[in-house]
């Protein structure tokens, strides 16, 4: 089997290096093409108005001058011109990509990139309430909740995010499948300051969002210690609403 990992950390990620471990035991011909630098919140964005650069950084190792779709768009067309991988992971990112956080994540993003081109594609974000435990949960379940999926045959154009909570590896109480969440609308703080030649600036923090959490979401698994697991697809289409719509246009 061949795997591409990926990321939106970039390349000297400690996640990255821990999804290496993890793939490691899965497969020998793993390959890594992830961005140069942290790419946290580039969301699907394509690099259309300057050039990008492959450095290779080792054996099946390289680097993107450029986003996490970038990474995923030049591995397929360059790196794999001769045989397409059979799987995409991306991650595994260092925060939770939960509720909402999708639209703006590199780690779901570069992971969609693959679904668009046909790949079965797995994104993990690893949730970090509490730095102490860092990815432990992520390294002592990855191997459990990818198992299932080597042997499925997701449908078309999916991906399956993956969350670890919080938890050190013994504490997390085991996996769920669940929908997608909403956060209630409020991107963390905003922080505001003045530079040394005295413009103002603004800085968007990161402090923790208030949920309502809505039952069976990715929201809720997580926060009762659980590793979330959601199907998600590119189409983002609202079917409920077509007749709607149809209606308000119909002559
Ligand atoms: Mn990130």
């Amino acid at each position: 089997m061949r795997i591409l990992l990926t990321n939106d950390d970039g390349i000297h990620a400690p996640g990255l290096a821990a999804l290496e471990a993890i793939a490691a035991r899965l497969s020998d011909d793993v390959w890594v093409c992830a961005p140069a630098e942290e790419n946290s919140g580039a969301g699907h964005s394509l690099t259309l108005h300057m050039p990008v650069r492959l450095v290779e950084h080792g054996e099946r190792r390289f680097a993107v001058t450029g986003t996490p779709t970038d990474a995923v768009n030049l591995a397929l067309r360059k790196l794999f011109a001769d045989r397409a991988p059979d799987l995409v992971i991306s991650g595994i990112n260092s925060g939770e990509n939960l509720a909402d956080d999708v639209t703006y994540s590199g780690t779901i993003s570069a992971a969609m990139e693959a679904a668009l081109a046909g790949i079965p594609a797995v994104a993990m974000s690893q949730a970090m309430r509490d730095r102490g435990h860092a990815f432990s949960a992520a390294e002592g379940w990855a191997a459990k909740v990818l198992a299932p999926l080597l042997d499925l045959q997701m449908a078309r154009r999916t991906v399956v995010n993956i969350n670890f909570p919080p938890l050190a590896a013994e504490q997390v109480r085991g996996v769920r499948v669940v929908r997608q969440g909403f956060h209630d609308y409020a991107r963390g703080s905003l922080v505001e300051g003045t530079d040394p030649r005295g413009r103002p600036y603004y800085w968007f923090g990161l402090h923790d969002i208030e949920h309502t959490l809505d039952h069976g979401t990715d929201l809720e698994a997580v926060s009762d210690g659980y590793v979330s697991v959601t199907p998600l697809h590119v189409d983002l289409t609202h079917n409920a609403s077509i007749g709607t719509l149809a209606e308000a246009y119909a002559e």
